[in-house]
């Protein structure tokens, strides 16, 4: 599996470059923003926000443009973060500085794990609600045979959604499915994601269920 370092400070991408090669992962090191961007395709980025040439939430921003390769986000800490517009940006999680070695590669291991979940070929591999048809094998998804851009997150809740459309999903039930106990437990992180797959998809189409969850529709 290849991961993208994206760090300046050697004295900490050096031993963590040497750490998650231990553990199995071809480690490919950009010490700027613009290095970031010139890397070739990976599976996983870890990205430091703190840069010397390029804000880290562009350098996001522009990776999350153009694939869906899983994001965790790096930041000092006591660096004043916005979570919401972090997940806008399409980061998948986040870890503050210091932290564990082995804390990090469990979430790496998260990560990466949901995204090979959903990879993973299925039985019948079209979820298909009204005009919206959901492509497992691909997470591809299109609405009225428009391709619709997710990020990792949106498609995943966006799944959960449609695995029983018209049900009510508890938001409870959608964290639980959608983001692990790792994650920093905002319940605005759902309703950020929701609000970003009304944008994306119909705003009808993800109904409210007051005080319970939310409910996906033919809109
Ligand atoms: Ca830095």
């Amino acid at each position: 599996m290849q991961l993208l370092l994206v760090e300046d400070d050697p004295s900490i991408s050096v031993p963590l470059a040497e750490g998650l090669t231990r553990e199995g992962f071809d480690v490919i090191v950009a010490s700027t923003g613009a290095a970031a961007l010139a890397a070739p395709p990976c599976d996983i980025v870890l990205l430091d926000l703190g840069l010397p040439d390029l804000d880290g939430r562009v350098v996001c921003q522009r990776l999350r443009e153009r694939s869906s390769v899983p994001i965790i986000v790096v930041s000092a800490r006591g660096e004043e973060i916005d979570r919401v517009i972090l997940l806008e940006l399409g980061a998948d999680d986040y870890v503050v500085k210091p932290f564990g070695f082995r804390e990090l590669v469990a979430r790496i291991r998260a990560v990466t794990r949901r995204m090979k979940a959903g990879e993973a070929p299925s039985p019948s591999t079209a979820i298909t609600v009204g005009d919206l048809v959901i492509d497992q094998r691909s997470r591809a998804v299109t609405l009225t045979g428009r391709a619709v851009g997710l990020t990792p997150k949106e498609y995943d809740l966006l799944l959960c959604l449609a695995a029983d459309p018209g049900a009510v999903r508890s938001r409870e039930q959608l964290i639980h499915e959608v983001w692990d106990e790792h994650w920093w437990g905002s319940t605005k992180t759902l309703d950020v994601h929701v609000a970003s797959l009304r944008k994306k998809l119909r705003p009808e189409m993800i109904e409210t269920v007051r005080s319970v969850g939310y409910r996906l529709t033919e809109g």
